[in-house]
């Protein structure tokens, strides 16, 4: 499977139909993989209008996983903005920052400051230890310390300003590195409304239509398989090099809306194995350090499971999942089928989740389609298990990060990460 980093800049501003206002004024800020694969499909069209089989492969047999573009516009430094090679990646819901002053601490590789940042932290090992004490100790006090610890903010002080929940994208320079939150400028255009019989202006109709700024940027990660990396490069370096508006994307092109270059880079963003096994023993040993600290009792492993995207989970009875808990993990084929666990070994500890209904449309063929159920990007899942990390459980849980799990993988939903790094920002950041 190769990775590419793919950039999207808008030329032109954007309106992309948000998903929770179905034709409504407000844009979503996002580019959800199901509009990329769309507006490529018919870029694709254009380029080569004969190569049928060739589209059908890019396009229609789920062999290019088109991913949701993140806003990844960094306009007050030019090293997060010209670092496209690392990933930028939703908040999980566990992030958490000051109410009066939010946001990451500044850096070193910003310019012009303009107002105080006390810092991002991530509360998931909090509830951890919360949810550890409540089944071994009965002393109320123990309970809630780890959760009263970081209430307030901690830069605030004396003056106890609350901490709150921090939404929205964010990138991370290196494995380690610092963190910055990509800025999305939206605005509302004025439109006249257009007489549907003479095609003219209508005096005195006018509308509202949100639209993300020109010039921002967006950033995802496409995976495919590696017999169509060279044809899908060459088929970007035609997009590069074209005149602007070949590539469109979201409403209102009519009116000038929707035009984007694209680039590709190599991900920066270590991918193998070996690095996927040291961030879980790494996550694991900071959640034992701390029960141990709080003289509670812990099972071998924990993992946490992180959604990068929407995830869809059909039941098989034309359901969906609400929520993933161990039942979930070990029928839904989520986990390779040669993972030997038996069910009471792995143990949902606790959830931080929400759902959201996907409105159907399908962008490829213009047609809609069935309304679908996900479980909402940010949430966050965390697993205790009664076997300590071995290869075959690294195994089963490296081919879901991998792949994705649940439906319409190609069009961005599904993405997970296990224990994402940033639960390992307990401090302020
Ligand atoms: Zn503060």
């Amino acid at each position: 499977m190769k990775y590419y980093a793919l950039t999207l800049r808008a030329d032109s501003p954007l309106a992309i139909r948000a998903d929770h206002a179905p034709g409504g004024a407000a844009s979503a800020q996002y580019i959800p993989g199901t509009v990329l694969a769309g507006s490529l499909a018919a870029a694709y069209r254009l380029f080569y209008p004969d190569n049928e089989i060739r589209f059908q492969d890019l396009f229609l047999n789920e062999q290019v996983w088109f991913p949701n573009l993140y806003p990844a516009s960094f306009k007050k430094s030019d090293v997060f903005q010209n670092a496209t090679g690392w990933p930028v990646y939703p908040l999980p819901k566990t992030a958490q920052s000051c109410k009066r002053f939010p946001g990451f601490l500044p850096t070193e590789h910003e310019t012009d400051i303009d107002e105080p940042r006390h810092g991002v932290r991530d509360s998931l090992l909090d509830w951890a230890m919360f949810a550890l004490a409540d089944q071994t100790t009965p002393d109320p006090d123990l309970l809630l310390t780890p959760l009263q610890e970081h209430k307030k903010c901690a830069v605030c002080g004396q003056l106890n300003r609350p901490m709150d929940n921090f939404t929205g994208y964010y990138r991370r320079l290196g494995a380690g590195g610092p963190m910055l939150k990509a800025k999305v400028d939206m605005r509302l255009q004025t439109h006249n409304g257009i007489n549907r019989v003479t095609g003219t202006v209508q005096e005195g109709i006018l509308y509202n239509r949100e639209v993300i700024e020109e010039d921002a940027d967006f950033w995802g990660l496409l995976k495919l398989s590696d017999t169509l990396a060279q044809p899908f490069e060459e088929f970007i370096d035609k997009v590069a090099n074209a005149q602007a508006g070949w590539v469109r994307v979201g409403t209102g092109r009519t009116r000038g809306l929707g035009k984007v270059g694209l680039r590709i880079d190599s991900p920066d963003t270590p991918t193998g194995k070996d690095d996927f096994r040291k961030r879980l023993e790494a996550f694991n040993i900071l959640l034992q350090e701390k029960a141990e600290s709080l003289k509670l009792h812990t099972s071998p492993f924990y993992f946490a499971l992180t959604l990068h995207s929407p995830v869809i989970l059909s039941d098989g009875w034309q359901g969906y999942y609400t929520s993933i808990n161990a039942d979930t993990l070990l029928d839904n084929d989520t986990l390779e089928s040669s993972l030997d666990l038996p069910e009471q070994s792995l143990k949902l500890l606790c959830q931080f989740s929400s759902t959201r209904r996907v409105t159907g449309w399908n962008e490829l063929w213009g047609t809609p389609r069935a309304n679908e159920l996900a479980i909402d990007t940010s949430s966050v899942f965390l697993f205790a298990c009664d076997k300590p990390l071995d290869t075959t459980l690294i195994d089963a849980l490296y081919r879901p990060e991998e792949e994705g799990i649940g439906r319409r993988k190609a069009e961005g939903f599904g993405r997970i990460c296990i224990s994402d790094q940033f639960h390992q920002e307990v401090t302020l950041q």
